[in-house]
């Protein structure tokens, strides 16, 4: 069965001091409540080895926010997988849509970082979904089809079952604008789908599909409730630990 899942995205925001406050106090907040969905922590690299020191590594998952699509070299600036899975984070956020826009990350790159993020044991959150336009011009569904199929569809099924995968419409990170949870539903289930007519039905139901877009403690319930949605991928409302609490004990 599939797992449901609440991952922080902390994006390019803490210094090291306040990220591992932060850390500490999700960690603490978590020793008191029973939660009923795996939580994952992803923050700027220079902070996973020392967040990766002070977390207990059974009730809250660590990741990185993205790696680099060589394995070594003359890269400078970048940072590998491996060197990702030495911190001991085990999660990396890949395809996000900041990094499809602003660094130019595409399908391929993206189809690189996630073979050398599986080969070093990483598990994948990838992210999909349409911008503005495309959700208004009707062609949503046909990017977000594309953009699986680009960069997933070479895996084995084995492989793929690995991965989480998030749906963020862009036009709903960090606007405050919330996918409706019909809205999310229509897409996760129709995410199911693709996933269903290439790798059969079990793989489908088995994979994770987050929803991430400006979630927030008031929101996260009725998004969760619907069948298709597994959780959430929460960039603002994961940098405090109390509304980031709001969220993952909207699963009972
Ligand atoms: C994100 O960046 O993954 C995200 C969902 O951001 P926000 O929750 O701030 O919209």
């Amino acid at each position: 069965m599939r797992k449901n899942i609440v991952a922080g995205n902390w994006k390019m925001n803490t210094t090291l001091p306040e990220g591992l406050e932060l850390a500490k106090n999700v960690n603490k907040a978590l020793e008191n409540v029973d939660a009923k969905c795996d939580v994952i922590i992803c923050t700027p690299f220079t902070h996973l080895a020392s967040v990766n020191a002070v977390i207990d590594k059974n009730k809250l998952g660590l990741g990185a926010e993205n790696c680099a699509d060589h394995r070594s070299g003359a890269y400078t600036g970048e940072i590998s997988a491996p060197m990702v899975a030495s911190t001991g984070a085990t999660y990396v956020i890949l395809g996000h849509s900041e990094r499809r826009q602003y660094y130019g990350e595409t399908s391929e790159t993206l189809k690189e970082k996630v073979a050398l993020a599986l080969e070093n044991g990483l598990t994948p959150i990838f992210c999909i979904g349409e911008v503005l336009e495309e959700r208004e011009n009707g062609t949503a569904f046909d990017v977000v089809k594309a953009q699986i199929e680009e960069a997933l569809f070479n895996l084995s099924a084995e492989d793929f079952g690995k991965l989480i995968l998030a749906y963020e419409p862009v036009w709903a990170i960090g606007t405050g604008k919330t996918a409706t949870d019909d809205q999310a539903e229509e897409m996760h289930a129709f995410i199911r789908g693709v996933i269903a007519d290439k790798y059969g039905k079990e793989v489908a139901e088995n994979t994770s599909i987050l929803y991430g877009g400006s979630c927030k403690p008031s929101n996260a319930k009725a998004l969760f409730a619907k069948p298709n949605v597994d959780g959430g991928l929460i960039g603002g409302a994961a940098l405090d630990a109390d509304s980031f609490m709001g969220i993952v004990t909207a699963f009972e």
